[in-house]
């Protein structure tokens, strides 16, 4: 369920906070005039069309695109402007299904420098384990990431940006790609892990049957913040309408 404590107000001391920004790439204004706030413990879904900006807006949070503008976040007990630990789960990567790389080779390549034929020591292999216990997903450990499903891929990506545990978690459409039963198991899970480790959740999706009941705040973008607010308003709304072309009516 959403988060019960923040209303839209940025009164809160804990939050990621995005003023003015813009991007562009090369002559082409890629997003203008962004104004947004997340706080900790919510989740927000970043929503619009294709080419809308979304993967954009969330390379610049990363660091990975440059833009003007300011991305602060704050947080108690933490120095001002301090850079947020971030998680990211990328878009879906695939896998080829006779690729024979484990999970547990995928964790030993992305969480040491030791290349994954060097084998997984002991102490290695119960890190690994705790960090798929994180999203009880502890019996992928040994399974060829190429045979995974949709879903348990996600919890497999998830469990990654999970360590270290950060302040923010960003996911780029986490449910493509995963049946409806997979859908809303991993909403379950996100919940459940916001709830524990009271971090930001920003998650890019095309899904949108499942954000009333999951985002605490639906934000459409298209170049620029066209709305934003309670996920059932947004999806309601003659903007979104605008911004999707469809001709009236309700979800
Ligand atoms: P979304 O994720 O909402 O589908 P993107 O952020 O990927 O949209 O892209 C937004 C716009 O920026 C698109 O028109 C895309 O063509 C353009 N764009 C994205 N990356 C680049 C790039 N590296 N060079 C040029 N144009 C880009
Ligand atoms: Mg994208």
């Amino acid at each position: 369920m959403k988060h019960p404590q923040h209303g839209n107000s940025c009164s809160d001391s804990c939050c990621l906070r995005i003023q003015n920004l813009s991007v562009s790439i090369g002559t082409e204004t890629i997003l203008s005039d962004i104004n947004l706030h997340i706080h900790c413990g919510q989740m927000v879904a970043l929503i619009g069309p294709n080419g809308a900006g979304k993967s954009t807006l969330i390379n610049a949070i990363l660091g990975q695109r440059e833009y003007a503008g300011v991305i602060t976040f704050s947080a108690p007990g933490m120095r001002h402007r301090k850079p947020p630990r971030i998680g990211y789960v990328p878009q879906s990567p695939s896998f080829d299904p006779g690729d024979p790389i484990s999970v547990a080779d995928l964790f030993v390549c992305c969480m040491s420098r030791r290349p994954a034929f060097l084998g997984t020591g002991k102490a290695m292999r119960r890190k690994i384990l705790a960090c798929l216990a994180r999203v009880h997903g502890e019996d992928l450990m040994d399974k060829r990431v190429g045979g995974l499903s949709g879903g348990e891929l996600q919890r497999v990506l998830l469990a990654l940006a999970l360590e270290p545990v950060p302040n923010i978690l960003i996911l780029d459409e986490p449910l493509s790609g995963v049946d409806v039963e997979g859908q809303t198991a991993l909403m379950d899970m996100l919940d459940e892990i916001r709830k524990s480790y009271d971090l930001s959740i920003l998650m890019i999706t095309h899904d949108f049957g499942m954000l009333p009941q999951y985002a605490d705040k639906a934000v459409l973008i298209d170049r620029t913040v066209v709305k934003e607010g309670a996920p059932s308003d947004v999806l309601n709304s003659p903007e979104f309408r605008q911004v999707f072309h469809t001709k009236g009516g309700q979800l």
